[in-house]
């Protein structure tokens, strides 16, 4: 059996155990399915740790080899541009096709007063805790309480160069990290070569093992995915689904739109590359965002399915590294829907000059939120204050976010794929689809080629 299929056996199983274990279900005592959902939980973390574990030393050093082997700043400047111009363009996109979604199908008109009320009820603790905990985490972050979107984006940035570099490592904080790799990798391109050599073999060495050792990790994808799933399943509220069943839809149809048919035909018609082709390579990345809802930790694998289509390495390294934070449309798709379920759930009329406001600060918030489970609805309650809009709405929707999440960190993945695609074409060095066996095979089973 290929790696693929165990993994999406994997998923298969987790759902079956999930769904087994579910309260619901009245299967086992609710003490033991709580008990059981933890556990496998607990075994799901631990395949997250062991690609987390990967990340930093990963996004270092294949940003400081991607900086020299393209050689100059100039050539930076030209790719990073290009990557950037996409990621804004496309998240701007995405804003607006789910803002324009929401008011087509209205979900927020669906939702009866007095489910409303009992959704506000029911979660109002959990939606006061997400609020508070961005606000705080942002305090902490900005040294300023109650930011907007565009202070909070203001401050990330300013806050992009670490003065103590290690210890944004030691913290994971990827832009810091990324700006950092960029430094020094351009300042290697000014190292004279033979001092410069010894130096940068270590480094390709310790890429190449940092390659295996995903490899290697993905050996244990299809336990962890089936652990992740059960935790998952096993925990989602029924009754909350379906009460907001159109709400829910109306992301899911505007995420699989965005991720079959714009991406599918971006890759086609600006990437040169068969859909087909791009689907099948991404689908280790896919599993892994799934089941884990953390662009972050799919990025080793999100990395292994990009190289694998034969995109040249440095792109492949700038795309994913700066696309895992930056590159979020899933989230944008879900922020934008989201903002305008709880304008009408609440029965405020947005004007279409509040509307295109929050597309505007769906793409900023988008690329502001940290790719970790859950982070985009933190940024959401950004969202609803910049757009005046209660920020209380959003316990109306946490009861189903887990599921939600599941699928835009899917989209959000792609994305970094697309991108990476769609630049190589530009830049005249084409994905070839083949450069690789498929992500998943031999690929991932250690066969790489060196680019
Ligand atoms: N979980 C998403 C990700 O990691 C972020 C979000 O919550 O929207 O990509």
């Amino acid at each position: 059996m290929t790696r693929n299929r165990a993994i999406l056996l994997g998923l298969g199983v987790g759902v079956a155990l999930g769904a087994a274990i579910h309260p619901g279900l009245g299967l086992l005592a609710p003490g033991t399915g709580k008990a059981a959902a933890d556990a496998s939980g607990k075994i799901g973390g631990l395949f997250l740790d062991l690609l987390w574990m990967c990340i930093v030393p990963l996004v270092t050093v294949s940003v400081i080899l991607g900086m020299t082997q393209l050689g100059d700043l100039r050539k930076l400047g030209r790719v990073g541009g290009k990557i950037l111009l996409f990621y804004v363009a496309s998240a701007a996109l995405a804003s607006a096709l789910a803002v324009t979604a929401a008011n087509v199908v209205r979900p927020g008109h669906a939702i009866s007063a007095e489910s409303r009320k009992r959704l506000a009820k029911d979660f109002a603790g959990k939606a006061e805790e997400i609020v508070g905990t961005g606000e705080k985490k942002l305090a902490e972050r900005l040294g300023k309480k109650d930011p907007s979107v565009l202070e909070t984006l203001g401050q990330l940035l300013l806050k992009a160069v670490p003065r103590q570099p290690v210890k944004a490592m030691a913290e994971g904080e990827m832009i810091p990290i990324i700006v950092f790799a960029l430094l020094l990798g351009a300042a290697f391109t000014l190292v004279p070569g033979p001092k410069a050599a010894p130096a940068l073999g270590a480094l390709e060495g310790l890429q190449e093992a940092l390659i295996r050792l995903v490899s290697m990790i993905l050996w244990t994808a299809p336990v962890g995915v089936a652990a992740l799933m059960a935790s998952v399943v096993g925990t989602v509220g029924l009754d909350v689904l379906a009460a907001l069943a159109l709400y829910s839809g109306t992301v899911s149809v505007v995420l699989v739109v965005e991720g079959v048919l714009v991406y599918g035909a971006a890759v086609q018609f600006l990437g040169g590359l068969s859909p087909l082709a791009f689907f099948r390579a991404y689908r280790p990345a896919m599993l892994v965002a799934f089941s884990s809802s953390s662009s972050a930790a799919s990025l080793p694998v999100n990395m292994q399915c990009a190289e694998s289509l034969g995109i040249p390495r440095p792109i492949v390294a700038f795309a994913t590294s700066i696309g895992t934070t930056v590159n979020m449309d899933g989230t944008a798709i879900f922020q934008g829907v989201a903002s305008i379920f709880i304008a009408q759930a609440f029965g405020v009329d947005l004007t279409l000059g509040q509307q295109v406001t929050v597309v505007a600060l769906a793409t900023i918030a988008s690329i502001g939120t940290a790719p970790v489970p859950s982070a985009g609805i933190v940024m959401l309650a950004m969202i609803l204050q910049g757009a005046g809009l209660p920020a209380e709405g959003i316990a109306l929707i946490v009861g189903v976010d887990r599921v939600l999440d599941m699928l835009r960190t899917v989209v959000n993945v792609l994305g970094d794929g697309v991108a990476a695609t769609v630049v190589a074409r530009w830049e005249g060095t084409p994905a070839t689809g083949a450069a690789l066996a498929p992500a998943g095979s031999a690929a991932l089973d250690g066969a790489h080629g060196a680019r």
